[in-house]
């Protein structure tokens, strides 16, 4: 009840689409009779989470935060869903994203933007949603910071009190950026150790759940609960899953962290950078080696991904036609214009762009000087990590963003292509290399706006 009355009270943030307080209380009370009984599933029992409405809920509407799937509500859950179910979350509400999770502001969302909740006047959004480019529409002189994307609605449940963790993904950097500018932390596990059975793919090469919570125990808490095989995802990896040991012994005198100059990236605010180096010193003081790497194709990563990033989302949005679910065209006289229709007023013009782009990268012509390129370019990003790791360096930090959240207003000045390619610099070099990576939040600017910074770490050590 808690959790339902602060969701109903910053609303105004505009972070869930759906509520789903049935279900909720059916939960509740079933995790009611088993702590009354003694007999709790996990520390999770009876508390609430929220979901990105990416993952499939059964019984509850998964939108994607698209138009096309306004009224989609799936039979069954998502893998990590239905895992959280079972070690007794309560799950609150599905929260708003970019549509289809292309986006790194929250901002296209089909249900209009989502706030930040750090300094939001609290008032009621001016937006028309399903009115194009909705971005448009919201009143100039209600000014606000954005939460990040595209997992904002997320992060603002969280970072709003509304739930104790939520579930995020992470393409290219998804839950890393909205919980930098949110406060909170955010993880990308490792790709295969979490299942994506039941997430709408955005790339499926790099798409993978992630968790968004205050503090590390309990991203660790979760993380533990989700990770592991699943026959259902064939790219799950089939080891036995060894669980985080937060307790175990940690010496960072034992550790040796790298620092990559590449990530000094053209624009990045001066506070970004001093929080950068005082973590540093911090961490030398605490017996850290510390020591400056390269990784020198990182500047190659926007362009690989946007490329990649457009060939899989055209082959996985042909299956929104109009036929087998979702939304179709009233208006349609022939097959062919079915699809047209139903695409075009279904799809917001970021996703009917990335599938313009996608086909045209995929044409026979381009096929060898795009996709083939870019996919040579991932192996050489992937590699330069594989370098820095066999020079016995454990872990790099980075920053996440360039600075702290921007204003709806000075975000919006850019399109959808320019805002991923500023956001996303120092998040998609880790999608590309499949490695885990986490944004923990550090300090706040000048503005009162939290500040976080991001550790990678070789694949399937996410443990350190
Ligand atoms: N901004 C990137 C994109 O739009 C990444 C999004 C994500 O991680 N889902 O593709």
């Amino acid at each position: 009840e808690a959790s339902l009355k602060r969701i109903k009270n910053s609303k105004y943030l505009n972070n869930f689409i759906t509520i789903s307080k049935e279900l909720a209380y059916e939960q509740a009370q079933a995790s009611e009779k088993l702590i009354k009984a003694g007999e709790t599933r996990s520390p999770l029992e009876g508390l609430p989470v929220a979901v990105k409405d990416n993952f499939c809920t059964k019984n509850i509407r998964t939108s994607c935060a698209s138009k096309m799937l306004e009224n989609f509500i799936p039979t069954y859950n998502a893998t990590v869903v239905q895992k959280l179910v079972d070690h007794g979350a309560v799950i609150v509400g599905k929260t708003n994203m970019d549509e289809f999770a292309m986006g790194s502001g929250a901002v296209d969302s089909a249900f209009g933007p989502t706030k930040n909740v750090w300094k939001t006047p609290s008032g009621h959004l001016k937006v028309n949603t399903f009115q194009g480019n909705q971005t448009k529409a919201v009143d100039a002189e209600e000014d606000w910071f954005i939460a990040g994307g595209s997992s904002g609605g997320s992060a603002a449940a969280v970072a709003s009190g509304a739930c104790v963790a939520a579930l995020g993904s992470d393409t290219g950097g998804s839950t890393r950026i909205p919980a930098a500018y949110c406060g909170i932390v955010g993880l990308k596990p490792t790709y295969g150790l979490l299942s994506r059975h039941g997430l709408i793919p955005l790339v499926n090469s790099m798409d993978v759940p992630g968790i968004l919570t205050r503090n590390v125990d309990d991203t660790t808490l979760i993380f533990n609960l989700l990770a592991g095989w699943d026959p259902k995802d064939s790219t799950t990896v089939q080891e036995d899953f060894e669980p985080i040991d937060l307790e175990s012994d940690f010496n960072l005198r034992n550790i040796t962290i790298g620092i990559p100059q590449e990530y000094h990236s053209p624009g990045i605010d001066a506070q970004v950078l001093n929080s950068w180096s005082s973590v540093t010193t911090l961490l030398e003081k605490l017996g850290a080696t510390i020591v400056p790497v390269s990784l020198p194709h990182t500047k190659y990563s926007i362009a690989c991904y946007s490329i990649l990033n457009h060939c899989e989302v055209a082959s996985n949005m042909a299956r929104y036609d109009g036929i087998e679910y979702g939304l179709r065209s009233a208006e349609q006289q022939s097959t062919e214009e079915m699809f047209a229709k139903s695409r075009s007023q279904g799809l917001n013009q970021v996703v009917r762009g990335r599938v313009i782009s996608g086909n045209y990268f995929l044409l026979s012509r381009n096929y060898e000087n795009h996709f083939l390129q870019a996919l040579r370019l991932r192996r050489l990003i992937a590699n330069d990590f594989l370098n820095v790791w066999a020079n016995g360096v454990d872990l790099l930090l980075t920053p996440v963003t360039l600075g702290e959240a921007p204003r709806f207003s000075e975000f919006t000045l850019k399109d959808n292509r320019e805002q991923c390619a500023t956001q996303d610099y120092c998040t998609q070099p880790a999608n590309l290399a499949g490695c885990p990576a986490i944004s923990i939040p550090t300090q706040l600017s000048k503005n009162g706006m939290p500040l976080g910074l991001q550790l990678l770490a070789p694949n399937f050590d996410d443990a350190i």
